[in-house]
């Protein structure tokens, strides 16, 4: 059984039969920027201007572990910060090369919850929050709830994901429509 990243988390949620197109029938799919959660070059420049200290001081971190990358049976993902909070759970801290423009994109939320399950999983603490570092807003700091139905709606699409390609079955296509009109595989999707 091969591992997943948090994109192919968010590849399954948008539309799980991107997993069938992409990873059974080796299509590439070309809306990548619709999924990248990878941060890019200039975001580790960035990262150099942060006053990492001080936004670890305003969350309440006693403890940290940088760019840590963590695994279990079926996720794998690298992490920019595991903090260690001062009520003793832990939370997962990313920066994103982006500006806050009022809202966070699911994208964001689901590539923590993955986080959140890694860290519960390696760590053995729990994690119910997690923290976004937009760069281009002045380092914001965003804190994200993150609830058990939201870790297991992520393990249970990581399963579902797992069946897709080992078993190569055809997933049920989105529920919605309108995400059909400018997909990739919309000439090949049987709807
Ligand atoms: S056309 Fe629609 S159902 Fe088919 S893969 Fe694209 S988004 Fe999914």
């Amino acid at each position: 059984m091969f591992t997943l990243t948090p994109s192919h988390i968010i590849q399954y949620l948008y539309c799980p039969r991107f997993i069938y197109f992409e990873y059974v029938l080796q299509i590439p799919e070309y809306q990548e920027k619709d999924f990248k959660v990878n941060k890019g070059r200039e975001v580790h420049a960035q990262k150099t201007q942060i006053n990492k200290a001080y936004l670890r001081q305003k969350i309440g971190a006693i403890d940290k572990w940088i760019g840590s990358y963590l695994t279990n049976d079926s996720l794998r993902g690298e992490v920019d910060e595991v903090l260690l909070l001062d009520d003793d759970t832990m939370a997962p801290l990313d920066f994103k090369f982006a500006k806050y423009e009022g809202r966070i994109y699911d994208t964001y939320k689901t590539q923590l919850y993955c986080y959140a399950i890694l860290i519960e999983h390696n760590f053995n603490k729990s994690v119910d929050k997690g923290f976004l570092v937009y760069t281009r807003s002045r380092n914001k700091l965003i804190e994200i709830p993150i609830k058990e139905a939201q870790k297991t709606k992520v393990s249970k699409a990581a399963l579902a994901i797992q069946q897709i390609i080992g078993e190569n079955t055809y997933p049920k296509a989105t529920k919605f429509k309108k995400r059909c009109l400018n997909c990739t595989y919309r000439n090949i999707c049987t709807k």
